[in-house]
């Protein structure tokens, strides 16, 4: 029974405008069982036919049927069906992968076969082929001979019907040559169908078929007298074609098997996959830093702005500019006791408290701190989100009178007194003794300023016992209700101006401040600061990406022969693309990760060393995870399509 029949095969090779014709009408037919050499001198076209017959390449015209099934015009993917199970290669140059082990090796046909089991098979061939010791060696740990027998067994795995051999013993000394044809020779015996390649008088001695090709042309086909083959019992046909046009998805096998050989390949580059992931790395990152930074400025700015009080205006002498830079006019208006009197009488104002501040030196016990001091008025707790935590508030009459007491910010109390209760003890501020009544409660650091550093006093004592101001700095407005505030605004304006006999309308001697809507304005220039930085992070990524590409193609180039191999063996184009997609991602995916521990490391210095407030979120660092898979994809999808499209016997061929 046929095994093989080709009738009027042609093959024409065009370089440039030169043409040339390797295979010319080439009719041949194969039984099962048979043992076939082909010869013929140099560039006759005998590899060519090779090819043809193992799906390797596709002729121009003719037609060629294996196991009864016509082959012309069939898919890509239904070619590497075929090579996967019908066909077994070896080849002159072995190509064996250089990082695999032995028994890798063997069994890498099994992948692109979908088989998740090889049930000992690969070990049992390695014994076969009498290298059951080399089972974890690398190819190139084994003499030629024993790479041509790695070769062979592979060839075996998927138990194919037809081995197809191109010129087997080229490279090797005449011992290891009688061993691979013994070999050869036996599985003829057992019942593949085995087509040697050759040029070699010796090797076609174990044929029991020649066919001579010259030219192009099958110039003679003859049977030895005596030589005949076993021919084995029909196999069913229709189960081989079954078997040869089952179309697997990816495996689990196959997906892990990817993401090791990925590995492999990474690993086998250490540097340049070093290198090449940086750009990711790098620009990961600074992602997760920026993010850390921004969050955590956005949340110390929530904090303190509740920290602030509601509702608050402040009335500050001059021309206030956010960056510092006043155009207004030199004048400025003082305000005076008899101002918060005014404004405390506004129908819409609810609290008005003044506010003077300085810095001074406290002692206690033999212990210094260099502190800022703040006189304020008595409803400063209820304004400002400041009721002690302990003890009390001053009162009206420690106003009136310039009682000389103060209460503590939990820094202050930290560097005097350490653990111990300050209140009813007596402090030294500027060398003046003063009595602590109260600890005000905790605010945190605010971006740059510790809001727990602070002495807080009656503005009376503070003005003209401690620091000598006969004006106040500024004043503090609460007002009744959100919706009054352009209300209580222009109310404040008015008494202001009355009071200060001020006729222009345009004058800049004083200025009311919303410090809710100017800490929104902080927030969103923060915002709008990590959304810059986070595009510039991006940029970084994109070059990132490229890097990668670059590399990848280079990787692609690098392995053309190897992908070439694994088509051989039956990988379809989803698989090899699926292979260097997953090597593509695995490497931005590696360099990510290394990048958010980098980002976060940074975060942390930021935190520790400038004593910013910063988050890094699990969204951020799930986030920039799948932003750099993204990229892994994305850049990693053009390398693998061109070594997905490589035609296997040019990629076999590649130089
Ligand atoms: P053999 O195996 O008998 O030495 P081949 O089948 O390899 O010969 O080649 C037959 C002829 O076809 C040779 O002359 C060779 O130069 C030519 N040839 C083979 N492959 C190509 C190719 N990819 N492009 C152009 N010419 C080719």
């Amino acid at each position: 029974m046929n095994i093989i029949e080709i009738k009027k095969l042609n093959k024409t090779y065009r370089t440039g405008k030169v043409e040339f014709k390797a295979l010319d009408d080439v009719s041949v037919t194969v039984e099962r069982g048979e043992f076939v050499a082909i010869m013929g001198p140099s560039g006759s076209g005998k590899s060519t036919l090779m090819h043809l017959m193992g799906f390797l390449d596709s002729p121009d015209s003719g037609s060629y049927i294996i196991n009864g099934r016509e082959t012309s015009g069939l898919s890509d993917d239904e070619y590497a069906q075929l090579r996967s199970s019908v066909i077994g290669f070896v080849f002159q140059q072995f190509h064996l992968l250089a990082r695999e082990s032995t028994i890798e090796n063997i069994e890498l046909p099994l992948i692109y076969a979908g088989n998740t089991d090889s049930n000992g098979r690969g070990l049992k061939l390695l014994k076969d082929v009498g290298l059951s010791s080399k089972e974890n060696n690398m190819p190139n740990e084994l003499s030629g001979g024993e790479r041509q027998r790695v070769a062979v067994s592979r060839a075996l795995i998927n138990d194919p019907d037809i081995i197809l051999a191109d010129e087997p013993t080229g490279n090797l000394d005449s011992k290891s040559q009688t061993e691979i044809m013994e070999l050869l020779s036996n599985l003829n015996k057992n019942g593949k169908t085995v087509i040697v390649v050759t040029h070699d008088e010796e090797v076609s001695e174990y044929a029991a078929r020649i066919i001579k090709i010259r030219d192009g042309k099958v110039v003679s086909d003859e049977k030895k007298i005596g030589k005949n083959y076993i021919a084995p019992k029909d196999l069913d046909v229709k189960k081989e074609n079954e078997k040869s046009t089952a179309k697997p998805v990816i495996t689990r096998i196959e997906f892990v098997d990817y993401i090791k050989q990925a590995y492999n390949s990474i690993l086998g580059n250490k540097m340049r996959s070093i290198l090449s992931m940086l750009g990711i790395l790098i620009g990961v990152a600074a992602v997760i830093a920026m993010l850390g930074v921004g969050q955590g400025a956005k949340d110390s700015i929530a904090k303190s702005l509740s920290s602030l009080g509601s509702n608050l205006l402040t009335v500050i002498p001059g021309n206030f500019h956010m960056g510092g830079v006043s155009l207004g006019t030199a004048t400025v208006t003082r305000f005076t006791e008899q101002d918060i009197e005014a404004l405390e009488k506004l129908p819409d104002v609810k609290y008005v408290s003044g506010t003077v501040s300085g810095r001074a030196q406290v002692v206690f016990g033999g212990k210094n701190w260099n502190t800022s001091v703040q006189g304020v008025g008595v409803n400063y707790p209820v304004m400002r989100n400041s009721v002690p935590s302990y003890g009390a508030f001053f009162t009206d009459e420690d106003m009136r009178s310039r009682n000389r007491v103060c209460l503590l910010g939990q820094t202050v109390i930290n560097n005097l007194f350490g653990d111990a209760n300050p209140v009813g003890r007596e402090i030294k501020i500027n060398r003046i003794a003063f009595k602590v009544i109260g600890v005000l409660p905790l605010k945190g650091a605010t971006g740059f300023r510790d809001q727990d550093d602070i002495i807080i006093l009656p503005l009376s004592t503070a003005m003209y016992r401690l620091l000598g101001k006969i004006y106040i700095d500024s004043i503090d407005v609460q007002v009744k209700d959100m919706n009054l505030m352009d209300a209580a605004e222009d109310e404040i304006t008015q008494v202001i101006r009355k009071k200060h006999r001020i006729t222009n309308p345009d004058d800049t001697s004083f200025q009311i401040m919303n410090m809710a809507e100017l800490q929104k304005t902080f927030a969103q220039t923060s915002e709008a600061m990590s959304l810059l930085l986070g595009f510039i992070a991006a940029i970084s990524l994109l070059v990132g990406g490229i890097g990668i590409m670059n590399i990848m193609l280079v990787s692609v180039t690098e392995r053309t022969r190897e992908i070439g191999l694994r088509k051989a063996i039956g990988a379809k184009r989803k698989d090899i693309l699926t292979q260097f997609l997953i090597e593509a991602v695995l490497m931005t995916f590696l360099g990510g990760v290394a990048g958010i521990i980098l980002g976060g490391l940074i975060a942390l210095l930021i935190s520790v060393f400038a004593k910013w407030n910063v988050e890094v979120s699990a969204v951020a660092i799930i986030g920039v995870t799948l932003f750099s898979i993204a990229v892994g994809v994305v850049f990693g999808i053009t390398p693998a399509r061109k070594a997905a499209e490589l035609s296997p016997i040019d990629a076999l061929r590649y130089e």
